[in-house]
C-alpha cells in the first residue's frame, strides 16, 4: 500500500468535518473521494497534505508516518497536491509557477523536467515568460498540474480538478489523468463529476458528513442504486 489513511479526524471547533475514516491507495492505483458538497473531501486533503492537522488518526505513506510531518517534507516524500481553485500564482510567471513546484529538490534535474512538461502542455512553453494570469481556466489546471509533477511526485492528490472547465479540457484532464497514471503516478482524485471519476479510478470510498457511507470498486459503486440516486442524475 503507498497511502494508508487510518482512523483520521479533521475537526474545526465543534464541526467534525472528518470522522474516523480509513481507506488506501495501492501503488499504481486510482482511488476517487466522492461526497456532496460539505462532506469533508477538502478537509480530508488538508489533512493529508499537511494543511491541516488532524486531531486523530494516522497517515501512512510508503510505510512511513506523516502524520506529524510538514507539507514541505511530505511534498519531498512524493506526495503532491493540487489544491481546489488551483491556487496558482498569478502575479508570477508560468515558469515562476512550476518552479515553486520544485523547490523541495536537491537535485539538479528540474530544468530537463521543465522541458518536459512544455513538451506535455505546449501551451504552457509558448506562455513560459508570461504572467500566469494570461491562461484560460484549463491551462491554468494543467499549470498547477505541472507544479506538481516538478515535484516528481509518486502520489498525486486532486482538489475537484474538472470544477468550471469546459467539457473539452474536462476531457483533456481525465485523458491526462490516465497518461500520468500508466507513467506510475499513483493517484488521489476528489471529484464532482462522479461519472467520469469513476471511470478513471479502480475503486472509490463515499463520503457523508465526514463519514464513510459507501467504499468498493468503481463499477460497483457506479452500479450502486443509492449513490446512482444521489451523485449520478439517476431518474
Ligand atoms: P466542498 O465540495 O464544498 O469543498 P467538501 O466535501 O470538500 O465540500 P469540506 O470543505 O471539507 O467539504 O467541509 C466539511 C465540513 O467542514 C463542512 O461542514 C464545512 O462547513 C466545514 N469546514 C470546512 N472548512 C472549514 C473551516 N476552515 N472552518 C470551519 N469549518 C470548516
Amino acid at each position: 500500500m503507498l497511502l494508508e489513511v487510518k482512523d483520521l479526524e479533521v475537526t474545526y471547533g465543534r464541526t467534525k468535518a472528518v470522522q474516523g475514516v480509513s481507506f488506501g491507495v495501492e501503488r499504481g492505483e486510482v482511488v476517487t473521494v466522492l461526497g456532496a458538497n460539505g462532506a469533508g473531501k477538502t478537509s480530508l486533503l488538508r489533512a493529508l497534505q499537511g494543511a491541516r492537522k488532524p486531531q486523530g488518526g494516522q497517515i501512512i505513506f510508503d510505510g512511513e508516518d506523516m502524520t506529524a510531518l510538514s507539507p514541505a517534507a511530505r511534498v519531498a516524500k512524493g506526495m503532491a497536491l493540487v489544491p481546489e481553485g488551483r491556487q496558482i500564482f498569478v502575479s508570477m510567471t508560468v515558469e515562476e509557477n512550476l518552479l515553486m513546484g520544485g523547490y523541495m529538490r536537491r537535485d539538479d534535474g528540474v530544468h530537463g523536467d521543465l522541458a518536459a512538461i512544455y513538451e506535455r502542455f505546449p501551451n504552457l512553453g509558448e506562455r513560459r515568460h508570461m504572467k500566469a494570469t494570461v491562461l484560460s481556466g484549463g491551462e491554468q489546471q494543467m499549470l498547477a498540474l505541472g507544479r506538481a509533477l516538478i515535484s516528481k511526485p509518486r502520489l498525486i492528490m486532486l482538489d475537484e480538478p474538472s470544477l468550471g472547465l469546459s467539457p473539452l479540457f474536462v476531457e483533456k484532464l481525465f485523458d491526462l489523468i490516465r497518461e500520468l497514471n500508466s507513467d506510475g503516478i499513483s493517484i488521489l482524485l476528489v471529484e464532482q463529476n462522479t461519472h467520469m471519476a469513476l471511470e478513471v479510478a479502480a475503486r472509490g470510498i463515499v463520503l457523508e458528513l465526514g463519514r464513510e457511507m459507501l467504499s468498493g470498486p468503481a463499477a460497483e459503486l457506479a452500479a450502486n442504486p443509492s449513490l446512482a440516486e444521489a451523485y449520478l442524475g439517476a431518474a
